[in-house]
C-alpha cells in the first residue's frame, strides 16, 4: 500500500528552537531542516514533505502569517493526505481558529502542534507530538485540529490555559475531537473525510480590538478605541455576557457608526446567555453581537475573517452567528 503524503509547513516555536547559551533564553535555530532526522522511523510510515515557511516565536505571528501558511495549504491541496503545520504553542489557538475559518470545508486533516521544549532537548515532548500530529494527519479527520500532549483538538475551540508539562490546551466548551491514546481514540463527533469542494478565503482584517471588561472601566475607553479607526471589537463580559450600564450608550454609538461590538463570556466554561439579565439584554437591544459559546481567540479571527468580506453591520452580525466550522453552537 502507498504511504500516506503528509505535507508538513514549519513555523516556528520553541519545537524548532535552541538555547542560548549566554542567556539561556530560547531562540528559534538557525537550521530546522534537520528536524525529520531525528525521526528516520516516521518515514517508513509515510512520505513527509518538510517545508520551512518561517521560524519565529509565534508571539510575532499576525494575520499576515496566518495568511501565508494558508496558502501554502491551499497550493498543495490536491497533492498531500494531510497537513501538519508546527508552530509555538502561544499563539496556536489563534492560528488554529483563523486557519479553521481560512480554509473550509475541507476533505483531509490540517494539524496543528509545538512543543514545551526544544526537539533537541532531554525529555522534550516535541518529538511524540510531531510523531502523533504526523500520524493524524493520516487519519479519517477531515478538520483544522490541534495536537498535543494526549488531546486531539477542535481548532477553533482550543486554548492556551496551562504550562503544566505536556499538556497545555484544552476545549473549554466542546468535548475533544479524540486522545492519543493505544489505540488512538477519535470522536465520532469530529468530522470525516468526505469528497468535498474545499472553500479558501485567507483575507483578514486587522483592526479588530479585544477588550476585557473589569469594575471601573470607562464607557470613554470604550469610545476612544471605535473612534481610533477600530473596526471591530471584541468585549469580554462578565458572567454571561453581562455589560456595565454606563456602556450601553457607547455601544448604541458604535452600532450607529458601523462597528460591530461582539461579546463573550469571561467564563472560560461557559457561554454567553445575554437575554438572562437586564444588563445583558440591553447591550443586546442596543446592537452588541453574542459570541454564545466561541472562545475569545474564535471570535476575534472569525471576526477579522468577516470583516475583510463585508463591513455591513448587519450581514456581520449574520455572519458572526453563522456556525463555518463547528466554532459556535447557538441552541
Ligand atoms: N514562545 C513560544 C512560541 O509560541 C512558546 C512555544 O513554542 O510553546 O513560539
Amino acid at each position: 500500500m502507498a504511504r500516506p503524503r503528509i505535507k508538513v509547513l514549519f513555523a516556528g516555536g520553541t519545537i524548532g528552537m535552541i538555547r542560548n547559551r549566554k542567556t539561556g533564553a530560547l531562540e528559534p535555530a538557525g537550521d530546522v531542516s534537520k528536524i525529520l532526522q531525528l525521526m528516520p522511523e516516521l518515514q517508513r510510515e509515510m512520505q513527509l514533505d518538510f517545508e520551512p515557511i518561517m521560524n519565529i516565536d509565534s508571539t510575532n505571528m499576525r494575520p499576515e502569517q496566518w495568511r501565508v501558511l494558508a496558502e501554502h495549504v491551499e497550493k498543495n491541496y490536491n497533492d498531500f493526505d494531510g497537513f501538519v503545520i508546527a508552530q509555538g504553542t502561544d499563539t496556536m489557538a489563534y492560528t488554529a481558529s483563523a486557519l479553521s475559518f481560512a480554509l473550509q470545508s475541507l476533505s483531509k486533516p490540517v494539524i496543528c502542534t509545538g512543543a514545551l521544549l526544544p526537539l533537541n532537548e532531554l525529555g522534550s515532548d516535541g518529538r511524540n507530538n510531531f510523531i502523533y500530529a504526523c500520524r493524524l494527519a493520516c487519519y479519517n479527520l477531515a478538520e483544522v485540529a490541534i495536537v498535543f500532549g494526549s488531546k486531539i483538538i477542535r481548532g477553533n475551540r482550543a486554548t492556551k490555559d496551562n504550562e503544566a508539562f505536556f499538556e497545555v490546551f484544552n476545549s473549554p466548551n466542546f468535548p475533544l475531537l479524540g486522545e492519543i491514546t493505544r489505540p488512538i481514540k477519535l470522536n465520532e463527533w469530529r468530522k470525516k473525510r468526505r469528497k468535498r469542494v474545499p472553500q479558501f478565503n485567507h483575507q483578514f482584517n486587522e483592526h479588530v480590538a479585544v477588550v476585557k471588561l473589569f469594575p471601573g472601566f470607562q464607557a470613554r475607553y470604550l469610545k476612544q478605541l471605535i473612534d481610533s479607526g477600530m473596526e471591530g471589537i471584541v468585549l469580554e463580559g462578565f458572567g454571561p455576557g453581562n455589560i456595565p450600564s454606563d456602556l450601553i450608550e457607547t455601544i448604541d454609538y458604535s452600532k450607529d457608526k458601523g462597528i460591530p461590538i461582539v461579546v463573550t463570556s469571561q467564563m472560560m466554561h461557559g457561554r454567553t446567555s445575554m437575554e438572562s439579565y437586564d444588563v445583558g439584554y440591553r447591550a443586546l437591544k442596543a446592537g452588541a453581537i453574542e459570541a454564545h459559546d466561541m472562545t475569545t481567540e474564535a471570535a476575534v479571527t472569525k471576526l477579522m475573517w468577516v470583516l475583510a468580506q463585508t463591513q455591513k453591520l448587519e450581514k456581520v452580525r449574520k455572519l458572526m452567528l453563522t456556525d463555518f466550522s463547528g466554532e459556535i453552537s447557538i441552541d
